[in-house]
């Protein structure tokens, strides 16, 4: 027998991804670091002398957590977030010791060495994880740094106000434990007027003076934009930093970062009468030119998302349903043989902006850079 045969199934089979070529690739995915590093420093601008922090969850909103953590950290970003513990520990591997990062969604019950071991600053946001992390302390013998969430108003995460004051009231509550940041999430940040902004803020600050004293954290991207009060001492903005427009009622004051080509496979001349793709949804009536570009929603394109893609200012409309691997252009509108298989149009960039392409989907921007897809060449500039 040889080597190879004694392994496992699972060891033969993990096979770490290569990279894809840009000559392989279907599309291609170009993400302007420079862009990011700039909307950092745009923040930084409206925050005044306010610490900012890097949120990175979900891979940095489906970007490269580690390439995206690595730009802000030259713009002098030292805590970063994400959702995961998993996250998180790929994250100290590409930053070194140096960075706080959190864990928003804390730990899960049994990983608390985990954390401890990758140098985690855990998120609390109850009294049982709370709990935990203090046991977490005291087999490590040694302090371990927590934030603490607190639920100001959202449901969603955080010690509900009755447990903040049982914990409050529970002198051995943080044994073993400095807590390095209190911190809530708003809700409706992104609607300026609402009163539950402020709603929230009165109950954070309620909340915390009853918590051990410690910097404080209460804004996403769209909260910075609600004004100082909302500020603190840390601000966590995600969306904003990859061009998605943190105020919807307003121009979008961030620069875009994200720009999503796909590759023509082929053209092909349709007379009236043909039906197109599946279910035949379209019907040509007059005779048109069409091209089908290597991208579906298998790519993270919603399938419900019929819109365009576009070519030097030419719009290329969608041609019948959205496919898993490809999608069908009207591309009459160009001159003949313009395209050729090989070529690429723009399905996201200064034409069709991510908050645009979100429109089309009936969803976020957010949704639309942490689907897409992991087929695509992806090219970092000015990095
Ligand atoms: C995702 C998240 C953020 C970042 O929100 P954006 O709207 O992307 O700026 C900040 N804080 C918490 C708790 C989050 O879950």
């Amino acid at each position: 027998m040889n080597g190879a045969s004694k392994k496992s199934l699972s060891e033969r089979v993990a096979v770490k991804a290569a990279p894809i070529s840009e000559a392989a690739a279907g599309a291609i995915l170009t993400i302007d670091l420079s862009a990011i590093r700039e909307n950092y420093r745009r923040l930084k601008v409206r925050l005044g002398g306010v610490n900012c922090a890097g949120v990175v969850k979900a891979d940095g909103y489906g970007l490269g957590g580690a390439q995206v953590a690595a730009a802000l950290a030259t713009e002098g970003c030292a805590i970063f977030f994400v959702a995961h513990l998993a996250e998180g520990a790929l994250l100290r591997q590409a930053l070194g010791a140096r960075p706080a990062i959190y864990v928003l969604n804390g730990i899960q019950p049994g990983a608390e060495s985990e954390a401890v071991a990758a140098e985690l600053g855990v998120v609390i946001n109850s009294a049982g994880q709370l709990a935990a992390w203090r046991a977490a302390a005291q087999r490590a013998g040694r302090r371990l740094k927590a934030a603490i969430q607190v639920d100001s108003g959202m449901s969603r995460l955080g010690m509900a106000a009755a447990e903040v004051e049982a914990v409050a009231a529970d002198p051995q509550a943080f044994d073993g434990i400095d807590v390095t940041l209190v911190m809530s999430h708003l809700a409706r940040a992104d609607e300026r007027e609402h009163p539950a902004n402020e709603q929230q803020r009165l109950e954070f600050e309620r909340l915390r003076m009853m918590l051990p004293k410690a910097p404080a954290s209460l804004a996403n991207s769209s909260g910075i934009f609600l004004g100082q009060s909302f500020h603190y001492d840390l601000a966590r903005p995600g969306a904003a930093l990859y061009g998605i427009n943190p105020t919807p009622a307003q121009e979008n004051p961030m620069l875009p970062v994200v720009r999503l080509q796909a590759k023509i496979i082929q053209t092909r001349s349709l007379d009236r009468g043909a039906g197109i793709g599946y279910g035949h949804i379209f019907h040509v009536t007059d005779s048109l030119i069409a091209a089908t570009i290597s991208l579906g929603y298998a790519d993270g394109w919603h399938r419900r998302a019929a819109s365009a893609a576009w070519f030097e200012n030419v719009r290329l409309p969608f041609l019948g349903r959205v496919s898993m691997d490809s999608i069908v252009l009207d591309i009459s509108a160009l001159p003949p043989g313009r395209l050729k298989a090989g070529d690429l149009v723009e399905l996201i960039g200064p034409l069709q902006t991510v908050d645009q392409a979100a429109g089309h989907a009936g969803t976020i921007g957010y949704e639309i850079l942490t689907s897409l897809g992991n087929r695509f060449h992806r090219r970092y500039v000015n990095g």
